[in-house]
């Protein structure tokens, strides 16, 4: 027998819909690259969504076109997340950060039809513009006053477009599976792959977001996101935010001021703040040396990558602010596991409590765990027992955007293989130990060490080489390059960081190079990057405060 409630569909519309009614004089407050501070409320920021709708249309965007967003985290951001998704369109957010070649294959790849850019990143699309043949025109995100002279075909200007448009438009009825969003992930190896949200996984995650037991947020809430909007949708914070009624406080391009971070938290009355342990760190040393209180500041959600223990205890015991430790993945929206305290792990004391806030969490809810061993074996919830950690559930990507089954991170009974090795407590609380994919993350980007490795075997003096991550304290991870040398060869770490110099970012340049006799080769003849992790196991980076 079937019940007989509505069958309304989980929109990002509906949660749009909600925020305008119910908490229309709730604020949006932005640093942006053309206005000092920008404030503005819900209502403000709808009204234009319809009116960017418009002009979407006006554009001759096709109903579902992606429209691709190279931008920091502001008001314009927000109304085009709203505007592209709620009019049936998928809103396609490019990472800056990634080299031009990668930026230039996801436009392709995701057949961008038009892209709305920051002042700052309209140098790089130039540079790639003509290898982009798919693109009919571009948005500079700015009003006309600070309209740059540029290259781009097809250009507009954002403001100028918007004040066109009637602020009257009929959101379509949307199916709940329809796309809404694009984000493609460079942490595995190969070319960058997009995961292709729809509106019910960004609904799910949003509400599971606001449980008390994730990030507990209400329409008491300030909420400043750190973590860029490029990066899983803000991890989802521009929803969840507007689904309680949260006011939002975006950094603009200064995320990584922590002078600018900390007038906003006193100034804007921030109460949860979320980003990567890199972005905290300068926070955390800025409050010390000022003396400023991080007040009203009460939760900041860290993820991406391990927190360790000694920002989690700064942050409780100079500010009284506690660390959410999160797991999570583009893959999964991104959230899988949240450390939040349950009655028996607040009362634990010393070594116990110290380990126990290094845990990454339990699974939220609509989101299941396992760990297997090497032959596909569940392993048991025992806390020792480490295994690779693979999930399924309500935000949990069922495949890559065009690529088919082919991108090899799914089981064929539908898990999807996190690339991330852990233990899980009895009590669900999971513990990442080891990365079994091949990349390092640094500040939160990742390097690709096959890439690197590649490079560093094309010296002529390199027999066989092998990057793995080594802990940084600012960056979590650096690059090390590991090399046996041809024999009879001379060759100074020198010579192979200026061989690599010429072939990768700068930004991906190993830290420091070892010369061993050999590398260490599992039975079946491939590089252990496992063992060689435990022979290094002792290493310190030369200058790791750098
Ligand atoms: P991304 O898709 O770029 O968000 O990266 C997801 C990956 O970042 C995960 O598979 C982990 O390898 C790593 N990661 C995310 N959060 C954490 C965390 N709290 N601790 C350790 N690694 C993490």
């Amino acid at each position: 027998m079937q019940g007989l409630m509505m069958d309304m569909p989980l929109t990002l519309t509906m949660i749009m819909r909600h925020g305008e009614r119910s908490h229309a004089a709730r604020q949006i407050v932005s640093v942006t690259a053309d206005s000092p501070l920008h404030r503005y409320t819900y209502a403000d920021c709808f009204r234009r969504a319809r009116q960017l709708a418009n002009a979407l249309g006006a554009l001759g965007a096709s109903p579902d076109a992606r429209v691709g967003t190279l931008a920091w985290n502001d008001y314009r951001h927000m109304e085009l997340y709203y505007a592209i998704s709620c009019s049936g369109r998928v809103c396609h957010t490019i990472n800056p950060r990634l080299f031009d070649a990668q930026i230039e294959y996801i436009i392709n790849h995701a057949e961008d039809e038009f892209v709305f850019v920051d002042l700052a990143f309209v140098g790089k699309l130039e540079a790639i513009a003509a290898q982009c043949p798919g693109v009919r025109g571009y948005v500079v995100m700015t009003d006309a006053a600070h309209m740059p002279a540029t290259s781009l075909p097809n250009v507009h200007c954002y403001e100028t477009l918007l004040a066109g448009q009637r602020d009257d438009f009929e959101w379509p009825a949307l199916d709940e599976r329809t796309a809404s969003g694009l984000c493609y992930t460079s942490g595995t190896t190969g070319n960058p792959k997009g995961v292709l949200y729809n509106h019910r996984s960004a609904v799910m995650m949003a509400y599971t977001a606001a449980l008390p037991d994730a990030v507990n947020l209400s329409a008491n809430d300030g909420v400043l996101p750190i973590v860029p909007m490029f990066h899983v949708n803000a991890w989802g914070l521009p929803f969840a935010a507007v689904l309680v009624g949260a006011k939002l406080v975006f950094p603009g391009p200064r995320l990584s001021a922590p002078e600018v971070l900390a007038d906003l938290i006193t100034g804007e009355g921030v109460t949860v703040s979320a980003g990567v342990p890199t972005v905290c760190l300068p926070l955390l040393d800025y409050a010390a040396q000022t003396g400023r209180s991080l007040a009203p500041l009460s939760r900041f959600v860290i993820g991406g990558s391990a927190c360790p223990l000694s920002m989690i205890e700064a942050f409780r015991d100079r500010h009284g602010v506690k660390v959410l430790h999160a797991w999570g993945m583009t893959e999964m929206s991104p959230l899988g596991t949240v450390n939040a305290d349950t009655p028996e792990t607040a009362a634990l004391g010393g070594a116990a409590r110290s380990e126990q806030l290094l845990s990454q969490g339990r699974a939220l809810p609509g989101v299941e765990l396992k760990i297997t061993d090497e032959d596909n074996r569940e392993l048991p919830w025992d806390g020792q027992q480490v295994g690779a950690l693979k999930v399924r559930g309500l935000w949990v990507c069922r495949d890559y955007y065009r690529l088919d089954g082919q991108g090899g991170a799914h089981e064929a009974d539908g898990w999807f293989v996190t690339g991330d090795i852990c233990s899980i407590d009895p009590n669900g609380f999971m513990r990442i130990t080891d990365r079994a994919k091949d990349v390092i993350k640094s500040g939160g980007e990742w390097i690709s060490s096959i890439d690197l490795e590649n490079a560093a075997m094309g010296h002529p003096a390199v027999a066989e080489a092998a990057v793995i991550g080594v802990p940084h304290p600012k960056w979590q991870e650096r690059p090390l390059l590991v090399v046996v040398k041809k024999s009879g060869v001379a060759v100074v770490p020198a010579d192979l960081i200026s061989w690599l110099g010429e072939r990768v970012a700068k930004w991906w340049l190993p830290d420091d190079v070892v010369f061993v006799d050999e590398l260490p080769h599992t039975a079946t003849g491939k590089l252990s990057k496992l063992e060689l992790r435990k022979r290094l196991a002792d290493y310190r980076l030369p200058d790791a405060s750098a």
